[in-house]
C-alpha cells in the first residue's frame, strides 16, 4: 500500500477539478481495506471511497483519507447451459470488463460500452445508457461495512434499483464499500437495438447480421460523437437526471409547451427530458469562466479548464431554478456532489 498526503486529485476525476485531498491511499485487497479504514478511524477522518472520479463534483480540498479502490480481477464463477456468471472486482474498469464480455459473445452489457469508471460504482446508480441498466444483468454483490467491519452480500432485491438510484445513494449512503459484484451474461444473446439511434448507426456502419460486438461498436461510435471526451473537456456525463412525473402533469405541460419531450413508462408516470428543459431555458452552450453548459449536449456541464467545484455548482443551481422557474419541474443532479 502506498500512503501520499496533501494530493492533487485533478487526476483522479473526469471533470478535473484541482482540490487537494490531506490523505490519500489505495488498496488492492479486504486485508487493505481494513488496516486503512482503522487507520481513518484512529484519526477520526471518515474516508471517501473512489472508483474512477466520473460521477463525482469536487467543491472543496478534502481533510479527510480519499481510499482508491484498486479491487481486480474477473472470474467466471459458474455456468450452465443458457449463462455465464461473471465475479468483478470493483475495482475493475467497467468498459474493460464489458470487452472481456464482448470478446467471449456474453451479452447483457454491450449497450453500458464505453460508460467511464469502475465496476464498483456501477450499482451506485445503477448505471444505464441505450435502453439497458446493470439491474438487467446484476445477480448479487459483495460489500464491507465500514464501521460494523462485517462483509454483507446484497441480491437484486436488496439493491433497490431503480433510475440512477440504488440503497448505496439512499438508506446505506456511505455505510457500505462495494468489494465486487457478481453479473449474469446470456450465452444466446437478446439483441437490444431499439433504443436511441442504435439501429441508425448499424446501417450506417454496413452490419447485415447482428452481433453484440456490432451493437458495442455501434454505441461506442454514438457516445463517442456525442458525448465530449472528458479526457479533452472535463466533465461527468449527465449531470442531471431525466425527471419522472405524473400523467398530469405531463399532459399540462404539453398544453403549454407542445414540443416537451417525454417517454412513457411501466407504472404510467412519464420521464421528461431534462435536456430538453435546460436547452428551451437557453444554457445550452453558456460558458462562463471555464464552467459551461456544453453545446451539443445541455445535460452535460463542463470545466473547459481551470473551473473550480463550486463554479459549477453554482452554474447547477441556476439551471435548476431556472427549469423549476419556467416548466415547475425541480430537476435532480446525478451527479454526487462531495
Ligand atoms: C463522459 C461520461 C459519460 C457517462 N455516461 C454515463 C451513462 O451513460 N450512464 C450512466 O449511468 N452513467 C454515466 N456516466 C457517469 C459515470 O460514468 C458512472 O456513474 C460510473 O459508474 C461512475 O463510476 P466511477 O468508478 O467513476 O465512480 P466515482 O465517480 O469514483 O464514484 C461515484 C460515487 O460512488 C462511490 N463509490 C465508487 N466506488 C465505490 C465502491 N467501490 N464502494 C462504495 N462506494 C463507491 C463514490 O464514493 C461516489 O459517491 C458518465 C460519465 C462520463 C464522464
Amino acid at each position: 500500500m502506498q500512503f501520499r498526503e496533501n494530493i492533487s486529485l485533478k487526476p483522479f476525476n473526469s471533470f478535473g477539478i484541482a482540490v487537494n485531498a490531506s490523505h490519500f491511499a489505495s488498496f488492492q485487497s479486504l486485508e487493505e481495506l481494513e488496516e486503512l479504514l482503522a487507520i481513518s478511524d484512529a484519526e477520526n477522518k471518515p474516508p471517501f471511497i473512489l472508483g474512477g472520479g466520473s460521477n463525482i463534483l469536487l467543491t472543496e480540498d478534502l481533510d479527510q483519507w480519499v481510499l482508491k479502490n484498486e479491487m481486480k480481477g474477473i472470474e467466471k464463477i459458474k455456468e450452465d447451459d443458457d449463462f455465464v456468471y461473471l465475479k468483478a472486482g470493483a475495482g475493475e474498469n467497467w468498459h474493460g470488463f464489458v470487452m472481456e464480455c464482448v470478446k467471449n459473445n456474453w451479452g447483457g452489457v454491450e449497450n453500458l460500452s464505453l460508460i467511464p469508471g469502475n465496476v464498483g460504482a456501477s450499482p451506485m446508480q445503477n448505471i444505464g445508457a441505450y435502453g439497458v441498466e446493470i439491474k438487467d444483468a446484476f445477480v448479487e454483490l459483495e460489500a464491507f461495512h465500514r464501521t460494523e467491519r462485517q462483509l454483507v452480500r446484497f441480491n437484486l432485491k436488496d439493491c433497490d434499483f431503480g433510475y440512477r438510484e440504488s440503497v448505496f445513494k439512499q438508506r446505506y449512503k456511505d455505510q457500505f464499500v462495494l468489494l465486487n459484484v457478481t453479473y449474469r451474461l446470456r450465452k444466446q444473446p437478446i439483441f437490444n437495438t431499439s433504443y436511441g439511434a442504435i439501429e441508425e448507426e448499424l446501417r450506417r456502419m454496413g452490419v447485415e447480421s447482428l452481433s453484440i460486438a456490432a451493437i458495442s461498436q455501434a454505441v461506442i461510435n454514438i457516445r463517442t460523437s456525442k458525448l465530449p471526451d472528458p479526457t479533452i473537456i472535463g466533465n461527468a456525463g449527465s449531470f442531471f437526471k431525466n425527471h419522472e412525473v405524473e400523467q398530469g402533469k405531463f399532459l399540462s405541460l404539453k398544453k403549454d409547451f407542445p414540443a416537451v419531450l417525454g417517454y412513457p413508462m411501466a407504472d404510467g408516470k412519464v420521464k421528461l427530458a431534462a435536456g430538453w428543459m435546460i436547452e428551451q431555458c437557453g444554457w445550452k452552450g453558456f460558458r462562463r469562466g471555464d464552467a459551461g453548459c456544453h453545446e451539443r449536449q445541455a445535460l452535460v456541464l463542463v470545466n473547459y479548464g481551470r473551473a473550480t467545484g463550486e463554479e459549477i455548482f453554482a452554474l447547477s443551481e441556476e439551471i435548476l431554478q431556472s427549469v423549476s422557474k419556467k416548466f415547475d419541474v425541480t430537476l435532480q443532479r446525478e451527479v454526487n456532489i462531495i
